[in-house]
């Protein structure tokens, strides 16, 4: 198809959009954001509400404020939480980050199922979910053996490794919803059912996956989870994450780090620790209130859109770019390292090209006045896409790829610095 014809595309979907409102919702920058899968950006609310939380709150209001507003920040986080991933409120605790609440989960974990001493996770997991795996088998639960499945033969399809490697000494079994990389969405329902067959355990990181794509913890029977609210989710740099515990499972899991907010009855100063028995007992200290109020806003966008509507955009926009990729990226020495069938990706793109790091380097920073587009990258040479249904077009996708393409063929990212520097 000739490049105009997908211009003339883009333009009628931008049109159709039922989201395209959205984007108002957002602060406006002079660049194509394709980096929503890193860090979601700004809501303009965010910035009315957090003056209003210092100003009011913590400036008027002073320590009164725990009662009048911040107590019941973390848990009306929760419920719309609680919406966006099929659960129930009093089954996510909000606070922390992910790398914490993963390690407090799988302790717990790894010490209710004494018996059994092999973790399974895989190599597409995010490195630091494995760093926290690594460091609960070097430093506490030193029988266990932690099973790092490889991907034979394939970048992304591999799932059935996985299925074969959980076994009746499986403890845990700990995986990405969507693949940080590639995008490749697992089949949590499958996995869980067979984890369960064989009396294992689950945690799946929804970092990649919440406020993109649908998620329902109920319905795919999913013991405990993780995510993050600063991708997709807009909660802002190092916004606290969530966790969730299915009801029935909480009573058998321990906090490993048993601090006051996690007490039965924190402001009753007792001297003897006792657990509260609901999923409070996963707090630590003080809920880190100035980042939990940024949260609310990109919840209530996501709460007002739909997580469906979100879904069937991100999956059009995925598919849009994906075939302009083929045609027009691929004959460049591009490489697409994302799942071709739609049901088996979340919401980027990842484009493999030997010049990957100078590529990306020369659409954020252009030598002329081009557009500027921020991607991200990741070793060894893959250029992520994030695709945002709530603030991206499928214009800023077609330009992404006419500035892709102008790139290489000008060769212009050769004026660029092979060596990687700083957050990329
Ligand atoms: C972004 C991300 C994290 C982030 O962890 P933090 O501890 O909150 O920094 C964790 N896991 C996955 C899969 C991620 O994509």
């Amino acid at each position: 198809m000739h490049i105009s014809e997908y211009e003339a595309i883009a333009h009628k979907l931008d049109q159709e959009d039922v989201l395209a409102n959205f984007r108002n919702e957002f602060v406006s920058n002079d660049f194509i954001y394709l980096d929503g899968n890193s860090l979601g950006k700004l809501p303009k609310k965010t910035i009315e509400l957090q003056r209003q939380v210092l100003e009011n709150q913590w400036g008027n209001g002073a320590i009164t404020s725990w009662n009048a507003h911040w107590l019941d920040l973390p848990i009306r986080l929760a419920e719309k939480i609680a919406k966006l991933v099929g659960a129930d409120t009093d089954e996510i605790f909000v606070g922390d980050n992910t790398s914490i609440n993963l390690f407090k989960l799988a302790f717990a974990a790894l010490s209710f199922q004494k018996d059994k001493k092999e973790i399974l996770t895989d190599e597409n997991n995010f490195p630091g979910d494995l760093y926290v795996l690594q460091g609960l088998v070097n430093q506490h639960f030193k029988e266990h053996k932690l099973i790092i499945s490889e991907n034979i033969g394939s970048q992304i399809y591999f799932e059935e490794n996985i299925f074969a490697q959980i076994k009746k000494n499986t403890a845990l079994l700990s995986l990405s919803a969507v693949a940080y990389k590639s995008a490749y969405r697992y089949d949590m329902a499958a996995l869980n059912i067979h984890a369960h067959a064989h009396g294992a355990l689950t945690i799946w990181d929804l970092s990649h996956a919440v406020g993109a794509i649908p998620i329902n913890l109920h319905e795919t029977n999913t013991d405990m989870a993780v995510g993050c609210t600063y991708k997709y989710l807009n909660g802002g740099p190092g916004a606290p994450a969530f966790l969730y515990i299915r009801k029935d499972l909480q009573s058998a899991l321990q906090n490993p780090i048993s601090a006051w907010f996690g007490h039965a009855a924190p402001f009753k100063f007792s001297s003897n620790f006792e657990s509260s028995n609901s999923i409070q007992k996963m707090a630590t200290g003080t809920a880190n209130i100035l980042s939990l109020a940024a949260i609310e806003p990109g919840l209530d966008i996501h709460l007002a859109a739909g997580i469906e509507n979100i879904y069937q955009k991100s999956k059009q926009m995925s598919s849009f770019l994906l075939e302009m990729a083929t045609e027009y990226l691929v004959p460049f020495g591009f490489e697409i390292a994302s799942p071709i069938d739609v049901k088996k990706r979340g919401s980027h793109i990842s484009l493999g090209h030997s010049e990957g790091y100078r590529i990306s380097q020369a659409m954020i920073q252009p030598k002329q006045p081009m557009v500027k587009i921020i991607p991200d990258f990741r070793p060894p040479n893959y250029i992520r896409l994030g695709l945002a249904p709530l603030y991206n077009s499928y214009s800023e996708i077609f330009q992404t790829v006419k500035r892709l393409i102008q790139i290489i063929d000008s060769q212009e990212y050769m004026q660029f610095d092979s060596e990687i520097k700083g957050v990329t």
